[in-house]
């Protein structure tokens, strides 16, 4: 395929001298030897020739470059494979030797803008998000399957980014078939099984994995809730960190019926009637149980920046009526995982929150994403996840 040239407009190279991965069609000048074919690769000029950047192309994006290569050097294979080395080694370095479940590449965050993999056991979750990775995707996965040796290779791409990308969701085998049954994966010492056709994003939240050893760690005795709880991620930490009672809410009947099975499947304590399909907005405002750890993780409420009003509206309710459940000396584990929510603004909404409640709250603990999920100094929109452990002092 032919390398395309890319002239910026006058004075808008900027940004790709400061390393940020995108570059916007309206920065874009004029475009040469543009092929039909989406996803090839660009050299990015600036308006009077000079070279800036190598990455891949997409036409019908707003996004219409996304870089990976700031030396003017093919973006080949060997490039791919160094970069994905470099991804794997720096996993090997940070996860316990027992848990076999992780971010492998997290897209702009390992320098692969539009590849994500996640690692469950002996299954690679593959998602390709642009034109580019679309057309790299073979040779991708031969690297992946060179350098991790995974019995099964499976696709998972959909989402927003894909659609303005015009690519339609792919679900499929690429390498060995995908266990119906679900995989299972082992986290903190915990045994989970992983919907990875049938579950939300890859199968599992892995970005959560040092929050929920927060939980396990404060858990004993306490009777906790975990709203938002999905697959039972923090009920089953909670658990085995003691706790005296958990109860999960999530919308979602798979959802709780999956919590269930991983709690038995680890021997866990659990009773029907802690877990309960409803709207954890409606329960806070219902509940007559009171509790000591509240675990709030809603799924991202603002998916747009037009939805960031709402959304802070939405997570000041959930705050304000969780903030109000607990006692003296209560904890409250609240999330964001709207990157359009600076940590920030998701501060001053749990100040407003607190301040709603009548509660005295103090922050304990900050919390981002585990490690596994780099974040592309460069690129500061992939910092999505924030985490605040508060406490209820008076
Ligand atoms: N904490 C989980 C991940 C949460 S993902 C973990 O560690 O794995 C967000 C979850 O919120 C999803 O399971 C989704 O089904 C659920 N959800 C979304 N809106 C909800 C609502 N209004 N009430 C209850 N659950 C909701």
């Amino acid at each position: 395929m032919k390398t395309i040239q890319c002239y910026l407009k006058k004075n808008r190279e900027k940004s790709v001298l400061n390393k940020h991965p995108w570059v916007f069609s309206g920065a874009v000048h004029k475009v040469v030897d543009e092929t039909e074919e989406p996803g090839a690769e660009v050299r990015v000029l600036t308006y009077d020739g000079k070279f800036l950047a190598r990455g891949l192309y997409s036409p019908g994006s707003q996004i219409r470059c996304r870089l990976l290569r700031w030396e003017d050097k093919a973006l080949d294979r060997a490039f791919f494979e160094k970069k994905i080395r470099q991804a794997i080694a720096l996993r090997k370095a940070f996860m316990a030797e027992k848990d076999n479940a992780w971010r492998v590449i997290n897209s702009e965050g390992d320098g692969l803008p539009g590849l994500v993999v996640d690692r469950y056991a002996g299954v690679l979750v593959v998602q390709i998000l642009t034109a580019g990775m679309e057309q790299r995707k073979e040779m991708i996965c031969e690297i992946l399957d060179q350098e991790l040796a995974p019995q099964v290779i499976y696709e998972k791409s959909d989402g927003i980014i894909r659609s303005e990308e015009g690519l339609s969701a792919q679900a499929q085998n690429l390498k060995g078939e995908l266990p119906t049954e679900g995989v299972e994966i082992m986290e903190n010492g915990l045994r989970y099984l992983v919907d990875i056709a049938g579950g939300q994003k890859t199968g599992f939240y892995l970005d959560q994995r040092e929050n929920r050893a927060l939980v396990a760690g404060l858990a004993a005795g306490k009777r906790v809730l975990n709203c938002f709880s999905y697959s039972g991620g923090f009920t089953l930490s909670a658990l085995r960190g003691g706790a005296e009672r958990v109860i999960s809410v999530d919308s979602s009947r798979s959802a709780i019926r999956l919590a269930q099975k991983n709690c038995e499947l680890n021997s866990l304590p659990c009773s029907e009637e802690d877990f309960l399909v409803t709207d954890v907005f409606q329960y806070l405002r219902d509940t007559r149980e009171t509790f000591d750890m509240i675990i709030l993780d809603p799924p991202a409420l603002a998916k747009h920046k037009r939805d960031v009003e709402s959304a802070a509206r939405a997570y000041k309710d959930v705050n304000l009526h969780a903030l109000k459940l607990l006692p003296e000396g209560g904890l409250l584990l609240s999330c964001s995982c709207s990157r359009h929510v600076s940590p920030d603004l998701f501060q001053k909404i749990i100040f407003s929150a607190a301040s709603d409640a009548g509660k005295t709250v103090r922050i304990v603990r900050e919390k981002a994403h585990a490690p596994d999920h780099p974040i592309d100094l460069y690129h500061p929109e992939s910092r999505y996840l924030h985490a605040f452990l508060l406490q209820v002092v008076e």
